[in-house]
């Protein structure tokens, strides 16, 4: 299944926080990476700290999507990330943003991820490896948000 993943980090080394989840990405079980975008830097939304490195990854994958999630929280955990208070800043952060056409409404994943049509750090690097997926209408809906392509 083709699913992507949204990476974000803002503490520490970011860049390299994002690169190397890249790589772990493509060395998840039954997992290979398809594509990645560009790294962006953007402000934090609802969160304090430094800014935001942000990028998108497209991966193929036969885990279920819960099986992915489990993953993709242990990639984080691994990256050292603490989670003291909601929206505290953090080392990594790795949402599933879409798997496949499916829709998945449960207690621990929602897909698509609800507020990643809000988002330009989600939206700008998804358009570039997935073009179809996100119209230009929601890229207008975004156009005012702080963001710069690495
Ligand atoms: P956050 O702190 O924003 O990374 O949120 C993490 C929480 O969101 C976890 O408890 C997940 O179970 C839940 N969650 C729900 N849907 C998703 C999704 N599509 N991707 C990642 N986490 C999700």
């Amino acid at each position: 299944m083709r699913a992507y993943v949204a990476l974000g980090a803002n503490l520490g080394d970011a860049q390299a926080a994002v690169t190397g989840a890249l790589a772990a990405l493509d060395g998840l079980p039954q997992t290979r990476l398809a594509a990645r975008s560009s790294l962006y830097r953007s402000a934090p939304v609802d969160a304090g700290g430094p800014d935001f490195i942000n990028a998108v990854a497209a991966i193929d994958t036969a885990l279920a999507p819960l099986e992915l999630l489990d993953e993709l929280q242990r990639l984080e955990l691994a990256a050292g990330r603490e989670r003291p208070y909601r929206n505290a800043p953090r080392t990594l952060d790795l949402d599933l943003l879409l798997y496949g056409e499916a829709r998945i409404d449960e207690p621990r994943l929602v897909v698509p991820h609800p507020r990643m049509h809000e988002r330009a750090f989600v939206l700008l690097p998804l358009e570039e490896i997935a073009a179809g997926r996100v119209t230009a209408a929601q890229l207008e809906a975004v156009a005012g948000q702080a963001i710069q392509r690495l």
